[in-house]
């Protein structure tokens, strides 16, 4: 058994894995362990039956040496510290590795929001966002969506940071509905930068990337649209799985349907189709398959299950799917695992595209957006390929030593203060 360690834990042991790789000047990499700023907040709410309840919220920023603040708001049931910690380091290295001047920070609250009515929910995200008032803004730290949040939840911090301000200010989230200052493309990037990363990957490893058989575990955000873009162009996706089972068919899945039957509140447990299994969720991550894409939360591919793995490529749609005992696992049965930094950094790029779009009030047409963010990932994936290949490391190492010199080059150009 794995010995279970936070997940902060495992940034830790990244980052150090990086330091001894690109011989980390000690007192960098010591800064770079601890967060720069912890903010957590009581966020009381009056429900729907009169009685008052207390969340908790919290927003983290590791690191703003080479910018602003950057990452999501989660609302889970699971959010605490320790995971915000590391998904606020993580987004530091995404931001860094595809070079875009921006920081990591990441906020969310403890909730379950199924249990919310809508009402709930606003004065929640509303309520939080005034506890939080005084880290975030467009030149301080800039929220987006994440798990349980949307352009709807957006467009409320908007609100509120542009109350509080007397002038409205688009720039103090990313995300945002298009009509208030969003961007196009925004909604589907993690998913289309999924789709660019894994043609390329596939094409440069010899394979025919439209013959490769998909698995994708999750069917959300991230999920459906990774699946909906390979069944668009012919890929054949056999797995799929939402938060009530899996679903496995050899002969492919037709993704626009399980679209459709999810558009109207439908489960996967529910779904009924010639040809159609509905196994276990879990059981989806074993099946045979050549690109397994996880795309729900962290620690999901675990040493319990690293053996049974059944890929070619492991392409990360989540952040942190896999612990860094499976990571050793796949790497020594010669799974190519492309990392999460890498692997979903469309979502954060195309924010930065819609942060770039408020600051000039000038907006861009898809086909701008998805152009330049071709162009930024493949380029990305292009350095790490190279490091990797050079250096004999894995991509994921060379994802870490590329994001961590950039973060280490920004601190010792700007010094320790005072
Ligand atoms: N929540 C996304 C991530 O984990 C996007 C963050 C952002 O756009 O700032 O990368």
């Amino acid at each position: 058994m794995e010995h279970k360690i936070s997940l902060y834990q495992v940034a830790l042991q990244q980052l150090d894995d990086a330091a001894k790789l690109i011989n980390l000047d000690p007192n960098i990499h010591e800064k770079l362990k601890y967060m720069e700023r912890i903010l957590i907040v009581s966020v009381p709410i009056l429900m729907d039956d009169g009685s008052l309840k207390v969340f908790q919220g919290y927003r983290v920023q590791h690191s703003t040496v080479r910018g602003p603040g950057k990452g999501g708001i989660r609302y889970s049931e699971n959010v605490n510290m320790e995971e915000l910690k590391a998904l606020a380091m993580w987004m530091t290295w995404k931001t860094a590795l595809l070079k875009l001047p921006l920081g990591g920070a990441k906020g969310g609250i403890t909730v379950n929001i199924k249990k919310l009515s809508p009402r709930e929910l606003e004065h929640l995200t509303r309520r939080y966002t005034v506890e939080i008032l005084n880290l975030i803004g467009p030149t301080r730290d800039i929220p987006a969506p994440d798990m349980n949040t949307n352009s709807q939840t957006m467009a409320w911090i908007m609100d509120v940071f542009s109350m509080h301000r007397g002038e409205t200010t688009p720039g103090v989230v990313t995300g945002k509905p298009i009509e208030i200052g969003g961007s196009l493309g925004r909604n589907r990037a993690t998913g289309m930068g999924l789709y660019f990363i894994i043609r390329e990957m596939a094409n440069k490893m010899g394979y025919k990337f439209l013959e490769l058989k998909y698995i994708i575990q999750g069917f959300g955000k991230v999920g459906s649209v990774i699946a909906e873009e390979l069944f668009n162009v012919g890929c054949k996706i056999i797995g799929t799985s939402d938060s009530t089972a899996g679903l496995y068919s050899p002969d492919g899945l037709n993704i626009r349907e399980l679209i459709k039957w999810k558009k109207k509140g439908n489960s996967f447990k529910d779904y009924q189709e010639k040809g159609v299994e509905i196994i276990e969720k879990e059981e989806i991550l074993t099946k045979t398959c050549d690109v397994l894409i996880p795309a729900t939360t962290e620690n999901q591919i675990t040493s319990e299950n690293a053996d049974k793995i059944d890929c070619k490529i492991l392409l990360e749609g989540a952040n942190g799917p896999t612990t860094p005992a499976a990571d050793k696992i796949l790497e020594e049965r010669g799974i190519v695992v492309i990392p999460d930094i890498l692997a979903n950094s469309g979502g954060v790029l195309v924010s930065y595209f819609e942060f770039v779009q408020d600051i000039n009030a000038y907006f861009w047409d898809l086909e701008r957006i998805n152009n330049e963010m071709r162009k930024v990932l493949l380029k990305a994936l292009e350095d790490v390929y190279h490091v990797a290949q050079e250096r004999n490391i894995s991509l994921r190492k060379a994802a870490y030593v590329l994001a961590v010199s950039n973060v280490a080059q920004a601190i010792k150009l700007r010094g320790f203060y005072p």
